[in-house]
């Protein structure tokens, strides 16, 4: 279960499989990463490749010996921390090469060479986490306490702590032979989405016909006619409804796929499986539903004046999507974006803003579309011993900006965390990943807000933030409730049909968006969105994206509100990397996500744009 192969990776926002269509923009040689700081050239890669292989052949030489002494467990964690270290440098070359171009076949070659060596490192190390296991647990008090192994304790203790879920060496050898079977509904999933599903043509208002695929849906869904948007939803659902069978009987397989990891590593039920990889206790969970669904008034006060500002008799489902304003949104060149940046975040202190500095001065940020480059944008922060990278398709929106502070947060965290924590902890926890990203997503806000006070500005960021508080909170949260509530259903013998998920996600879509309370009108159409949402294929994920936005809003706010001492300990959490366990990551922070003290500071945010907005509203209707 646990491994202790780590990359740090993250992607945001948009697919890493799409290509970016090359974009007019002129490009310097100063918008591109410099990736010679990993590696002067290709053939110092080759170099390094060679001498990495060599590391390989200690870590497999620990096969057997792990429990041997304190002594040999601390020499061959050392071997392959060193070997993981090394590798990861390697494929972080390889990785951002292959982004930067993907018809790069060199680069596509160095990339598959760094996976081999990951894969034999893997191969080589993969029974020490069982035979770390079988210390008894008595003597592995004594391992635990050993000099030697201090450095490596809590790297000990978090192997341990998942002993009753860990399977003998034998019955892992059986489980890893389901591993690639495990992915069949997600691959199932994708094939018929993304390559079978018949879209059919809609023509418009404007007598312009056009296909309502996944992208054509994503942009028609914000039409202003109100016939066009609700033509997309139900051309676009409506296809998803000819195949909800399918995707039924895909669901409830991959449902009971988590079913039989459940059991195998003797779990309660299949949230407590994918919480207790990371430690996370269940009731995080189901506080953050619980919280979410007692401010749900928030969210239907927010529908009614968007309701209001575009002048709807009633609002329905498919209206969800249409903007605050339809004044044009701001652009920014990215010369601008890092002048907004630097601005953005003054109030986390002198060292922050030189990490800034940094990363423009020594080019960690590859910034435009380009022919070949991958599309959305990610920080990789796997090269310990260098710096972060960050990738990026900008394009002067308003969008871009937010995302370039997003991951810089990202890049930021992982400055802080390797530069404090042994290579054993410089890898930090999804859970707290996404606050520090979030994070400078808030303070551009209240940069914004306080910068210019042109009431269309400001209801254009405002209704950025309320958005947010929509797209990330509420309809996070309710998917996170809905994969929850599936899986239980399952888990008390019953089979996902088609019906059953159509009805779970209704009742849930109603009480959500408050159709009793007469905010949002949904049609039965739309129970069947479940099949539409790729998520559910990575379990249990979702509810991070709600509890990271709360997290992130909550730091924000009290670093503002309290200054040096609530940042100093917001960047203390971003030093401890992954040396503690999510929950105590936080609580560093100053927060204790077990507890309602996040949602309150954060509703209360959300509660004050709503009542600025509205006030614009008023002032603008008076006019
Ligand atoms: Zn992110």
């Amino acid at each position: 279960m646990t491994s202790l192969i780590w990359r740090n990776a993250l992607v945001t926002s948009f697919s890493l499989f799409t290509l970016a269509t090359p974009h007019a923009q002129a490009q310097t040689e100063a918008d591109k990463w410099d990736l010679s700081a990993l590696y002067p050239n290709d053939q110092a890669w080759g170099e390094a490749a060679k001498s990495v292989a060599t590391l390989i052949g200690p870590v497999e030489k620990c096969k057997g010996q792990w429990g041997k002494s304190p002594k040999t467990m601390a020499s061959c964690l050392d071997v392959y921390f060193k070997a993981q270290k090394e590798a990861a440098r390697l494929s972080n070359y390889a990785d951002q090469k292959v982004s930067a171009n993907g018809d790069d076949p060199k680069a596509q070659a160095m990339k598959g060479q760094a996976g081999k060596l990951f894969a034999k490192l893997g191969e080589a190390s993969s029974s020490q986490n069982s035979e770390i296991i079988a210390i008894p647990p008595a003597k592995f008090k004594t391992y635990r306490d050993d000099p030697a192994l201090s450095k490596y304790q809590m790297v000990l203790e978090n192997i341990v702590r998942l002993r009753e879920h860990t399977l003998s060496a034998e019955e892992n050898k059986i489980l890893a032979y389901s591993a690639e079977l495990s992915e069949g509904s997600r691959d199932v999933f994708h094939a018929l989405t993304t390559l079978n599903l018949p879209f059919p043509n809609v023509t418009l208002k404007s007598g312009e016909t056009v296909q309502m695929t996944a992208p054509n849906f994503g942009k028609y869904r914000q039409s202003k006619d109100t016939a066009d948007r609700e033509k997309s939803f139900q051309a676009f659902f409506g296809t998803y409804k000819n195949f909800r069978e399918t995707y039924a009987a895909n669901f409830n397989s991959m449902v009971s796929r988590d079913a039989f990891y459940r059991k195998a590593h003797k779990y309660n039920s299949d949230v407590e499986a994918a919480l207790g990889e990371a430690n996370i206790p269940l009731s995080v969970y189901t506080r953050m539903i619980e919280q979410v669904k007692a401010y749900r008034p928030l969210l239907w006060r927010y529908l009614k004046l968007k309701q209001k500002v575009l002048g709807l008799e009633e609002l329905k489902y498919s209206d969800l999507y249409l903007p605050l304003t339809e004044d044009a949104a701001p652009e920014y060149t990215f010369t601008q974006a890092k002048d907004l940046a630097r601005a953005t975040v003054k109030p986390l202190g002198d060292e922050y803003q030189s990490v800034l500095e940094r990363s423009i001065k020594e080019r960690w940020v590859d910034v435009y579309p380009a022919k070949g480059k991958v599309g959305g944008a990610y920080m990789d922060g796997s090269a310990y011993d260098v710096h972060p990278y960050l990738l990026m398709n900008y394009n002067n929106d308003y969008d871009s900006v937010s995302t370039y502070l997003h991951e810089f947060g990202h890049a930021a965290h992982s400055y802080y965390s390797t530069k404090s924590q042994p290579y054993q902890y410089g890898e930090y926890p999804t859970f707290a990943a996404e606050v520090a990203s979030t994070f400078n997503e808030n303070l551009l806000h209240h940069y914004l807000i306080n910068s210019n006070k042109d009431p269309k500005f400001q209801l254009f960021v405002l209704g950025q933030i309320l958005e947010n508080f929509r797209t990330t909170v509420f309809r996070q949260a309710f998917f996170a409730d809905f994969e929850w509530k599936t899986h239980e259903l399952a888990q008390k013998g019953n089979t996902l049909t088609a019906d059953l998920l159509d009805k779970t996600y209704f009742d849930l879509l109603k009480e959500y968006y408050g159709e009793a309370e007469g905010v949002v009108k949904v049609e039965p159409l739309y129970a069947v969105e479940w099949a539409y949402i790729p998520h559910f294929y990575n379990h249990f994920y979702v509810f991070q994206y709600t509890t990271s936005f709360i997290a992130s809003n909550a730091l924000a706010e009290k670093v503002l509100a309290e200054g040096p001492k609530a940042r100093d300990a917001y960047i203390s959490m971003l030093k401890a990397g992954g040396s503690l366990y999510p929950l105590d990551l936080l609580k560093l922070g100053g927060l204790d996500m077990s507890g309602t003290e996040p949602y309150k500071i954060s509703f209360r945010a959300m509660e004050n744009a709503l009542i600025q907005a509205e006030a614009l509203v008023d002032a603008r209707a008076k006019k």
